[in-house]
This record gives C-alpha cells, structure tokens and sequence, in this order.
C-alpha cells in the first residue's frame, strides 16, 4: 500500500499550521501499517466525521466515508458497526462536536463497548464558527461567545471515558505524528470502544502549540499500568486541560471485555446481503 493510493483529489482547505495535517498524517500512517500488517483492505474500513473543520479529514482520505450530523457521529459509527460488524469502524469529531453537541452518545457508546475506534480532534475552540469556547476550552479563554473571558471550568474528557466504561482511553498529540498513528493502531486493534483524545492546535483561533511542546510528554509502560483504572484516573488528573506543567500522552487504560455486539450478536446470525440484492433493494423503495 502505498501511501499516495489513500490520497484523494479534494483540494485541502485547513489552515496553514493547522494540527488536523498532524492527523491526517497519522491517520495514513496508521491505516498503511494495518494493510501491511494486519491484511487490511481498504473496503473493509469506513471513517465517519461530524461538524467542524475536523470534518474535512474524511475528503482527504480515499476510504469509505460518511459526513454524519453535529455531535452524532457514535450513533452513526454504531449503526454501521452492528450492520456490518466485520467492518474495521474509525469515527472522527471534534471537542464541541463530541464533548458540546454529542457528549450523551459518546457516554452511551463507550458503556456500550461497542467495537469502535473514536479520534476526537481537540483543538479546544469551535474553529469553523471562528473561535468560540467549547467544553475544553480553558477559564478565562477570550473568543468570540466571550469576550470577557469564559466563567466556566473546563472538563477532562479522559475521567469521563473512564467513568463511562470505556475499555481503551489514550490521549496523542497531533506534532508527535509517530507516537500518534501508533496510538490509532493499538486503538484499531482493540476490540472494544477505543477512545483518543488528541491536543490538535487551532493555528487561527487557539494557537497551543508552544504549551504544548514545552509540557507533553509520553507515558511509558514501565511506569504506568493500563490494566490498573485507579491509575489510568490518577494519570488522567495529571493535567485536566487547565493549567499545569506535565501532560502526559499515550495509553491510560486498556482492558478486555466482551463487545456490545458480541453480547447482541451472540446465537443469531447476522443478516448479510450481496451488492445485488441491496441494489434490488434499494430499487424497489424509490
Ligand atoms: Fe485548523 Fe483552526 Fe483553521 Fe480550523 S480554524 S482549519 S482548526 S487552524
């Protein structure tokens, strides 16, 4: 697989600096080493976005997508899982898009353990709208929905996940290209409900990335255990997307448990249909 077949004739319009690019990269990364390594093919991959500059990534990738609505992308990505649940599921959203608009499915999602792989790119403002605050947004941030400074206290999306069920959390940074499509992978891999939350830096509206760079650091397996949620929950209050000196970026938590649609699927058989009969299908309903 090369890297230029994922390419697609979509003109790219984020800004320059944006750190979706540092997803978008990763996100190739990840995809070609799966076809590589694990035989997959690109028709058994769907990626799905919502709202939001995010939202571009899947023109930019050429793998089965679908543009979903504002905050609903884990509903989306779940009907197409227990459709079809041989296909490899990989949901894109942003922080307003996951955390504002569509916090309750993503709640509901990670309970479920439904066998997904969701990025969200946390820039920590509505970029698309031109700079407005969002769940992550720090104390005090100036845009335009508060030009005196927000009131609000931001919340950490990782203790939520946690706290949700999720059975696999990460946080990756969208300038660590490598670190990051690592984390994709590991996260396609899991077989359950794969959570990253990724720090991308907004260049026009929330420039983060000198905080950033001074401040991540990536956690090792030798000093934190992802099978142990007391520590996954004690990393995760490390930094709570306030202020802080340390943030660490990697894998919090990661534990088995049976899928939803293990659970659901379990003594039935799923329907499938050929390309010809959803057709006929298809045919018969306009
Ligand atoms: Fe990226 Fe921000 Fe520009 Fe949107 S507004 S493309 S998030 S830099």
């Amino acid at each position: 697989m090369e890297r230029k077949s994922l390419k697609t004739y979509a003109i790219n319009t984020w800004c320059p600096g944006c750190g979706n690019f540092g997803i978008l990269n990763a996100l190739t990364e990840a995809l070609i080493g799966l076809m590589e390594e694990d035989d997959l093919e690109p028709h058994q991959v769907v990626l799905a976005s919502g709202i939001g500059c995010h939202a571009k990534i899947v023109d930019y990738v050429n793998i089965n997508s679908f543009y979903s609505l504002h905050g609903r992308v884990p509903p989306t990505i779940s009907g197409i899982k227990l459709a079809n649940p041989e296909l490899t599921v990989i949901g894109h959203a942003g922080d307003g898009d996951a955390y504002g608009e569509g916090i309750e499915h993503l709640i509901f999602a990670a309970k479920r353990n439904i066998d997904l792989t969701f990025i969200v790119h946390n820039n920590r403002v509505y970029g698309l709208t031109t700079g407005q605050f969002t769940p992550t947004s720090p104390s005090g941030f100036k845009g335009r929905s508060t030009p005196q400074g927000s009131p609000e206290e931001p919340f950490n999306p990782l203790e939520i996940m946690l706290s949700a069920g999720a059975t696999f959390v990460a946080r990756g940074y969208s300038a660590r290209i490598k670190h990051l499509a690592s984390l994709i992978k590991a996260a396609v891999r899991h077989p359950g409900f794969a959570f990253i939350d990724v720090l991308q830096p907004c260049y026009t509206f929330f420039n983060t990335y000198d905080y950033y760079n001074e401040r991540v650091y990536e956690l090792e397996e030798a000093e934190h255990n992802p099978l142990d949620l007391e520590a996954a929950f004690s990393k995760a209050r490390e930094w709570a997307y306030g202020p802080g000196e340390r943030i660490p970026i990697g894998i919090f938590y990661r534990v088995q448990r049976p899928t939803y649609e293990e659970r659901l699927l379990k003594g039935r058989v799923p329907v499938k249909m050929s390309p010809q009969g959803l057709k006929e299908v298809l045919e018969s309903h306009l």
